[in-house]
């Protein structure tokens, strides 16, 4: 089975290609020779996610997914969320200053439950399917190891003492919020029957 997924981030693909196997073949958007924005401006993952699946299905007519995430703080309301990419500034994906503000914003305050949420839009002979993976955890008081990206130095998983900044890429992935959406997209695979 062939499939695209909507990312142009390598480390992403080797990830997702680990965890569903040699059965399916998976094309990123290079591959397929896509390039340009696509559109992520949904309030929500699911949204984004869906958006994203459907542009590249529009565009090619062929099976895909795209994927989105969010780091969601208890004593925030949720943020960043969404936001997560672009939390301290619009042009996105400044992690430094990402993290900055999230500390900043977490001055003070006791709660410091969170939890990674990743959600996943799979679009199979033209029906939409969602999937979703979730970590729990905690935010850190400070910066903790230099591994990883995003907010990974700041976050802590549940029953771990270390911060995902602080694991090898397969610690990380055995538990990771997008390693377990994956996972629930491989099952989904293994048993589909084509229509
Ligand atoms: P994306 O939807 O995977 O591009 O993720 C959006 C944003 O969430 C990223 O820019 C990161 O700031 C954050 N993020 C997503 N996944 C992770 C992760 O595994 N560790 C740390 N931060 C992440």
């Amino acid at each position: 089975m062939k499939l695209i997924f909507a990312t142009n981030n390598a480390h992403k693909l080797k990830e997702v290609k680990e965890i569903l196997g040699e059965r399916i073949e998976l094309r990123s958007l290079k591959e397929e020779g896509i390039d340009g924005d696509i559109p992520e401006t949904a309030q929500t993952l699911e949204g984004n996610a869906l958006q994203k699946a459907r542009h590249i299905y529009k565009l090619t007519g062929k099976d895909c997914f795209a994927d989105d995430t969010g780091l969601e703080v208890v004593a925030l309301g949720g943020e960043p969320g969404v936001r997560s990419a672009r939390y301290a500034s619009e042009e996105g994906h400044d992690d430094k200053a990402n993290k900055r503000l999230l500390l900043e914003n977490m001055k003070g305050i006791g709660n410091r439950a969170a939890q990674f949420r990743c959600a996943i839009a799979l679009i199979l002979e033209g029906k939409e399917y969602l999937f979703e993976g979730i970590v729990r955890g905690h935010i850190a008081n400070m910066e903790l190891g230099d591994g990883g990206f995003g907010y990974d130095a700041l976050f802590i998983p549940e029953g771990s003492i270390d911060s995902f900044a602080q694991m090898s890429e397969e610690q990380k992935n055995a538990i990771s919020h997008r390693g377990r959406a994956v996972e629930k997209l491989a099952e989904f695979l293994n048993t589909y029957k084509r229509q």
